[in-house]
């Protein structure tokens, strides 16, 4: 087969041809005679850091773990007794990685090596400022003030000027959220694409090109914060004439505090859009509009069930809570939990959030014995109510569990695989969890959560599209009564959740779940490729994902993939100086431009694949 695709795009002032013509002979003999199977030497990249930079080891940190996910190769050197000359020898990496203040050590032939090393096509990617004036000019940068190096505070914000990740451009972080991001106070020298600035127009994040290669430059410490962390995976593309990352390509939207204890209470921001109590609102109309969301992007949910909301930690246990909630259907007076959670699991996975409300934490229950009796006794009406399939994903209510409560659940929820709390939080209370094995309890694999809520505000924005780059996954959970936790509602501001007491729908689309609505609609735009799933196929494909083994090899306007299995997803990002590339033994799902780069994302179906770039486009189907 031979497909010719035809995309028109405009940079600047031209118009380009981007072209993707997309070869597939999976079954073609003759032509893989013609390979040489093996990988040389996989590609890597040298990450130079310093162990006596305090401040700097957690962006060190979010390195190492964003090269983890992306099966990136890497070798380290730490400046903390470097005494310089270790650079003499680059020409083993397609990009070098700075994540410290003192590169100041290094010395001024460590310098002209690293700049003969850009200027001859490798990639420079400073993902945590430094500054050394032998590098002033590589960096497209001089310091205003020798004695005051630093900006000082109140400069902050974060605007993003470009697609560095495909929909971020506009993306507007205000200066309430990102008050000090640290920076030097540069004076600008050269060309170069700002990837961001802040709130006042400073430079941020900038990419350059330097002779036949490329630096992006961030003037601050905020990609220390592991929610940036996809950032420094793109910073490390931007830079890189080729770059190969595999993804476990997922989303899982989880539905928290669903079916749930839902009284026949009156709220007043309910009642005055749809005259319906909680239980009819549930039933009526949110249940229904999520589904209907779920048919028009193919989501898929996964609810966190609660039997009830704040039923006691001791026996007797009971249902009264879960049982409350009625609705009435063609004058027939329904239970709204239990006939929500029957029909939803046909569909979608009913994950287990809890017998009540109450975290899993020994503080709370005073023992593990008064947890592990309100477990099973869940499980056991799990099963009575008709429930189906014991359950597989936890969701600790609030977020928050600890250890005893990890015990608890092994103990008694044996069909428990996975805990998704918080991707980001703190660790000790359960949360700051990565996509892997639980660190408390290797029987349970963490599928965290990267965000949350039915408006997506700009932060929340940039931290979803860095997990994507990171990993190609979304992780984000709602709760039904998102839209009553208004600040007329609640006083503790830590809880409001409906910010500006939007309603549902309301009249005009203005409503909560439009502006969701419109949020999927938008990432579908710009990630048609992602799959929504629910969290246990997630889980199956998160290890899978960790068994995917990768080997690359770059040459002139080649690259070569070794893969370990069919039907993974690899994003491969070239310099948008080639316009086109023909790819062999995989499919290209997906392609497009970043402000940096050229991408396809590919799903394999044999090996090794080829990818053929052109710098120049000929003849169009
Ligand atoms: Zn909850």
């Amino acid at each position: 087969m031979n497909f010719t695709k035809r995309l028109t795009m405009r940079k600047g002032h031209f118009k380009i041809l981007f072209l993707i013509p997309f070869l597939v002979f999976s079954n073609c003999s003759g032509k893989r005679n013609e390979i040489n199977l093996t990988i040389q030497k996989s590609e890597k990249l040298l990450l130079i850091y310093d162990s006596s930079d305090l401040y700097a080891l957690e962006c060190v940190e979010n390195a190492r773990m964003s090269f983890k996910y992306a099966k990136l190769l890497y070798d380290e050197i730490d400046l903390k007794n470097y005494k310089g000359g270790e650079l003499s020898k680059l020409g083993n990496y397609f990009a070098i990685v700075l994540a410290t203040e003192f590169i100041k050590k290094l010395t001024k032939s460590d310098c002209e090596h690293l700049k003969s090393f850009v200027s001859s096509g490798g990639g420079l990617a400073v993902i945590y400022r430094g500054y050394n004036e032998n590098l002033a000019d590589i960096f497209g940068v001089r310091i205003r003030d020798q004695n005051q190096p630093f900006l000082k505070r109140g400069r902050s914000g974060l605007h993003f000027k470009s697609d560095f990740i495909p929909g971020l451009k506009g993306t507007a972080i205000p200066d309430s959220i990102l008050r000090d991001i640290s920076m030097f106070d540069f004076v600008h020298v050269g060309d170069k694409n700002i990837i961001a600035a802040t709130s006042s127009g400073i430079p941020v994040a900038w990419n350059l090109r330097y002779g036949m290669g490329k630096v992006t430059y961030w003037n601050s410490s905020i990609l220390s914060n592991r929610s940036f962390r996809g950032f420094i995976t793109q910073t490390i593309a931007s830079v890189s004439s080729k770059f190969v990352q595999p993804i476990a390509n997922f989303s899982v939207i989880f539905i928290d505090d669903f079916p749930t204890s839902v009284p026949n209470a009156v709220k007043k921001i309910i009642w005055d859009e749809f005259k319906m109590n909680l239980a009819e609102f549930h039933f009526l109309v949110f249940y229904p509009d999520m589904l209907k969301l779920s048919n028009e992007f193919g989501l898929k949910y996964t609810a966190g069930l609660v039997f009830n909301y704040g039923a006691s930690i001791t026996p007797p246990f009971h249902l009264n809570e879960w049982r409350m909630g009625k609705a009435s259907v063609l004058s027939k007076e329904i239970e709204v939990s239990k006939t929500i959670a029957k029909q939803f699991k046909i569909n979608h996975e009913l994950g287990f959030h809890g017998y009540n409300h109450t975290s899993l934490l020994v503080d709370d229950w005073g023992d593990i014995e008064n947890m592990k009796r309100a477990i099973e006794y869940a499980m056991k009406k799990w099963k009575e109510e008709g429930l189906g399939n014991p359950p597989v994903t936890y969701i600790p209510p609030m977020n928050l569990i600890d250890s005893v409560g990890i015990q608890a659940l092994v103990q008694s929820a044996p069909s428990i695989k996975v805990i998704a709390g918080l991707y980001a939080g703190f660790f000790e209370l359960g949360q700051r969890r990565e996509f892997g094995p639980e660190p408390w309890n290797g029987k349970f694999y963490c599928i965290p959560r990267v965000s949350a809520g039915f408006m997506i505000d700009d932060y929340t924005k940039a931290i979803i599209l860095s997990a994507i780059a990171m990993l190609g996954v979304w992780t984000h959970f709602v709760h039904p009564d998102d839209v009553i936790y208004t600040p007329e509602e609640v006083e503790n501001p830590e809880l409001i959740r409906n910010w500006f007491s939007l309603p549902w729908r309301g009249t005009k689309e203005e409503g909560l779940y439009f502006k969701f609505r419109n949020w999927v609609k938008t990432l579908k735009a710009n990630y048609p490729y992602l799959r929504f799933m629910k969290c246990e196929d997630a889980y199956e494909e998160m290890k899978r994902f960790d068994d995917l083994k990768i080997e690359y090899e770059f040459s002139n306007d080649e690259i070569k993939i070794k893969v370990n299995q069919k039907d993974a997803f690899i994003i491969v990002q070239f310099d948008a100086i080639y316009k086109g590339v023909d790819v062999l033994n995989a499919n290209i799902i997906h392609y497009g431009q970043t402000s940096t780069t050229n991408y396809v994302v590919l799903k394999t179906e044999s090996e090794p694949i080829i990818l053929k770039l052109k710098t120049k486009v000929t003849a169009l189907g």
